[in-house]
This record gives structure tokens, C-alpha cells and sequence, in this order.
């Protein structure tokens, strides 16, 4: 296996003539646990989808285990993605295996049925997540931080090399954004996954990855943590107060200047 999972050399996206990237360098390496932090509208998504194929840039280099990621998204099989807006309709009513089952198709096909062992496969990702109990429940009716594991289940059945997870702990409690960035680091022991989250949780991002990046438009750092005021501060555009757990940031208030 290529050292390298992702590569990306002197990336520029653009929306409507306005920079949305702007020459990202980045180097990750397989087998790290990378968490992406910066403001909104900081181009986090686009460095996801630029990651996933999902689109094109401008002008430099993008690839993913030495190949184009446009490659990759064909063969479905080596990136699992959990995007922002998993569910466009909360209420729509299927099971959580059916959900689940959806990351096979990739690998089955629209059209084919998921066999036996798909529907195992599925399963033992719900497993994995440690809610196999809500295989039969509707979608709609379990709570957030279940519905986040479901899809880490559906990203986890292209079997995947990458996880690609955008924002999975939003709106959810302390402590269910602690169990994911937990859960994550298991799997990733487990399955040997090199794994990229997005997140606006700081301290939670400090406690738990390898890597920090910090991106507004550029990659201001990368780095292992622990992370510094000035790191973050570039990024995020303004001051940045923080209270400390020894080296860990564990609370974040913006002070706009004005
Ligand atoms: P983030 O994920 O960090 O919030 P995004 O990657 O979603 O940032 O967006 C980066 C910038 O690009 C933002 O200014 C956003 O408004 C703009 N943008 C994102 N997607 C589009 C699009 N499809 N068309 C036009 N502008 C877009």
C-alpha cells in the first residue's frame, strides 16, 4: 500500500471567479487520523470533494493512493464518505439496515439486489458502531448521535482505505461528540483506516487525531497536536481565546476586534 493516501500539489478551486482553495499543499500520510479545522465558508467541504472526485480543480495535482480520485469514485470501494447532510428527509421511511445497506452499492450495483452477505456485511458495520439493536427501527426514530453511527456503518460497508467524515459531530452533546471522535479512533485501529474529519470542535479535534489542519482558503498549518493560539488564529481569521486542560484546547470564544 502506497505510504502516501493523499496527495494534493498546488490545488486552486474557484466558484464564480472567487478562490474557494487556494495553492493547498497536502501531504497525508496512510494510517493517520487527520481533523480539518477552520471557519465557515473556509473551503473544508471543497477539500473533501476535491478528495472524493466529486469535482475538479482548477489548475494543480490530486491523488489518492497514487491514483485520480475521479478513478477511485468509479471502482467505489476505497472511500467511505459521511457528508454534512446525510439525510435530506428525516421522515423517510426505511429502516436503518436499508440505510446501512446503501454503502454496498457501490459495490453491487443500483440494480442488482444486496445478496446474504451484503445484508452481513451491513450488520456487522452496525455492529462495529455498536448499534446492531436499531437494525429494524426507521431512520427518523433514533436519536442524532445513532443516526451519525448509521451512516459511519453506510461509509464503513464500501470497505473502505478512506473515511472521509464531514462534520459528524455537529449538533450533538459534549459527550456524544466525544464517543464519535472515540469510536473513529477504534475503527480506525481496527479496520486500518487513514481517516479525514472535519469539525468545528477544537478540543475534541486536539484530544484525538494525529494531525491537525488548519485551513482558511489556505493550509495554514498541519501539524500534531498540541495546536497553538497562533496556529488557530491564522486560520480562523480572529483572536482566538482558549482555556487550557494542560496542553489541550477545550474551549474556544472568538473575540472580534473591532
Ligand atoms: P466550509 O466547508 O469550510 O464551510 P465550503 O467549502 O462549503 O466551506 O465553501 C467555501 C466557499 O465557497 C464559501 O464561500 C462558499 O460560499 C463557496 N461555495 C461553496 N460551494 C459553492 C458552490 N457550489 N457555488 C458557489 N460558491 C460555493
Amino acid at each position: 500500500m502506497p505510504e502516501v493516501a493523499v496527495d494534493l500539489r498546488d490545488v486552486w478551486v474557484f466558484y464564480n471567479g472567487l478562490p474557494a482553495l487556494e495553492e493547498v499543499n497536502l501531504e497525508i500520510q496512510t494510517g493517520k487520523y487527520v481533523g480539518v479545522l477552520g471557519p465557515n465558508g473556509a473551503g473544508k467541504s471543497t477539500l473533501l470533494k476535491v478528495i472524493l472526485g466529486l469535482l475538479v480543480p482548477a489548475r494543480g495535482q490530486v491523488r489518492v493512493y497514487g491514483e485520480i480520485p475521479q478513478k477511485l469514485r468509479h471502482r467505489g470501494e476505497v472511500v467511505g464518505y459521511l457528508p454534512q447532510r446525510p439525510l435530506n428527509n428525516p421522515h423517510f421511511p426505511v429502516s436503518v439496515l436499508d440505510v446501512v445497506l446503501m454503502g454496498r452499492y457501490g459495490r453491487v450495483g443500483l440494480v442488482r439486489r444486496p445478496s446474504l452477505r451484503d445484508r452481513e456485511i451491513a450488520l456487522m458495520n452496525l455492529e462495529r458502531v455498536g448499534i446492531p439493536h436499531l437494525a429494524g427501527r426507521t431512520i427518523g426514530e433514533v436519536s442524532g448521535g445513532e443516526q451519525q453511527r448509521v451512516f459511519i456503518a453506510r461509509a464503513l460497508c464500501v470497505e473502505p482505505r478512506l473515511l472521509v467524515l464531514d462534520e459528524p459531530t455537529v449538533s450533538l452533546d459534549a459527550c456524544a461528540q466525544d464517543e464519535v471522535f472515540e469510536m473513529v479512533n477504534r475503527l480506525k485501529d481496527e479496520l486500518q483506516l487513514t481517516v479525514l474529519m472535519v469539525s468545528h470542535d477544537i478540543g475534541g479535534v486536539a484530544r484525538h487525531v494525529d494531525d491537525i489542519v488548519c485551513i482558511n482558503r489556505r493550509i495554514h498549518v498541519h501539524q500534531a497536536p498540541p495546536i497553538g493560539r497562533l496556529g488557530l488564529e491564522s486560520a480562523f481569521g480572529c483572536s482566538v481565546e482558549y482555556l487550557f486542560h494542560g496542553e489541550i484546547p477545550h474551549r474556544v470564544v472568538k473575540v472580534h476586534d473591532d
